[in-house]
């Protein structure tokens, strides 16, 4: 019995639902335990297989495909191995989209092919110690210089941080105050005064390197430039997409805490029989699908506004919401059916509400989504600062 009669992509989600269980799923504890990120040759494969690349224009070695397959993709990922599937999610929706969408063709040109072929990965670093859902109060500055910029600061909880190749640092690049003083350029780790604070110690997101990045006196060519001073509601347009990568995120963790649910209670005994036989069992599961089956047709329809482009803020918001808390809930009831085995390491459970945590607090808190749902409703700014 499936819940799902008409799937647009179930091609490219039974390709990707079979390597993620057979080659990625059996790493997912080990990384998860050692904090360590998949290797390097299992991105590659990544990048071999088509997967880095769905969401971009064909040019570039993608397949130009719908925003919708990328998310597909992810999802299956996402159930069994989210180290893997960040992969997928930072190449498909994440700052590599602002390249796409906001960059020159020469950008394009320069950055694209290797981060959809796995060779290099681009991380996002917007928050800083002081500025984390007021984004706008980043003080990081990239000050003209003959030929470029000096680009001085901390960013803070950047995803890959201390692993990834380059980094779409939103700096100031003007005097400008607010938004209106923000763009974005490209940083090579290796530039002269880039450092990385230590691993931070999360308590989910473990196989996904998280670190302070700290730039010195970094001299950034002009060339590295993607969005002057000025175009940062362009930025956060694009951003729209990383949301949706990320809700997708949370609704993988909700389909798998059901899925493993599922079977769980059919199989366990309590009392002389199958604990799927008491109704209150029955009643905590239909909760869980009607909150996962919400989730995923908000970030359907947020989806579908996209297509090739940028989607629907509003559409994103709901969906974000939605998802986040939707995966926090389910996994804490998946674990609350699993008793004391949920509680355990060994049955993944744990692993699914602790990475769920996270995902509904990176790329914005359901509060700050709450926030936007109003204002992108109403059509009205509320000033945070007033
Ligand atoms: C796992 C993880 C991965 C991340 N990855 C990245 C990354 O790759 N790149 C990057 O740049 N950043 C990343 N972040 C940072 C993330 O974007 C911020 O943590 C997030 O925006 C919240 O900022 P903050 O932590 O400073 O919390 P704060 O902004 O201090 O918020 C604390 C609490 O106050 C609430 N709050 C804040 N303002 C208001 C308001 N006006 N009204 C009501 N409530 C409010 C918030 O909702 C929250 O509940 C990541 C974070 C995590 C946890």
């Amino acid at each position: 019995m499936t819940i799902h009669p008409v799937d647009e992509h179930g091609e490219i989600r039974a390709l990707a639902a079979r390597v993620a269980t057979e080659i990625y799923a059996p790493m997912a504890e080990d990384l998860d335990v050692n904090r360590r990120p998949i290797p390097l040759a299992e991105r590659k494969r990544l990048g071999d297989l088509g997967f880095l690349g769905i969401a971009h224009p064909e040019r570039f070695g993608g397949s130009g495909s719908p925003l919708s397959e990328a998310l597909a993709v992810i999802e299956e990922f996402g159930k069994v191995c989210r180290p893997a599937a960040f992969q997928i999610f930072e190449a498909n929706t994440g700052p590599a989209q602002v390249i796409n969408h906001l960059g020159t063709e020469e950008q394009r040109e320069r950055w694209l092919p290797d981060i959809i072929g796995g060779d290099r990965t681009m991380a996002v670093a917007i928050s800083e110690p002081d500025a984390g859902s007021a984004a706008t109060d980043m003080r990081t500055s990239a000050k003209p210089i003959d030929g470029g910029y000096l680009l001085n600061g901390t960013k803070r909880w950047i995803s890959n941080g201390g692993e990834a190749d380059q980094y779409l640092v939103y700096a100031r690049l003007s005097d400008a105050p607010g938004a209106k003083g923000i763009g974005a350029l490209v940083v090579d780790r290796e530039m002269p005064g880039v450092g990385f604070g230590p691993p931070e110690r999360l308590m989910g997101f473990r196989g996904i390197p998280s670190a302070d990045v700290i730039f010195d006196n970094v001299q950034v060519p002009k060339e590295n430039v993607v969005v002057p001073a000025g175009d940062f509601g362009r930025l956060f347009g694009v951003f729209s997409i990383e949301r949706l990568g990320n809700s997708t995120m949370s609704l993988a963790i909700g389909q798998a805490a059901l899925d493993r649910t599922i079977k769980y209670v059919e199989e366990r005994e309590q009392f002389g029989k199958p604990l799927i036989e008491f109704q209150s069992v029955q009643v905590i599961l239909a909760d869980m699908v009607l909150q996962v089956e919400a989730a995923r047709l908000l970030l359907q329809r947020a989806a579908a506004t996209a297509g090739t482009g940028l989607p629907d803020p509003l559409q994103v918001s709901l969906a974000k919401c939605t998802a986040n808390e939707m995966a926090k809930r389910v996994s804490d009831l998946a674990m609350q059916l699993h008793g004391g085995n949920g509680y355990t390491e060994e049955y993944g459970i744990e692993r699914l509400h602790r990475d769920a945590h996270g995902w509904a607090i990176a790329g914005g808190t359901p509060t700050m989504q709450r926030i936007r749902i109003v204002s992108e409703l109403l059509g009205r700014r509320f000033d945070q600062r007033r």
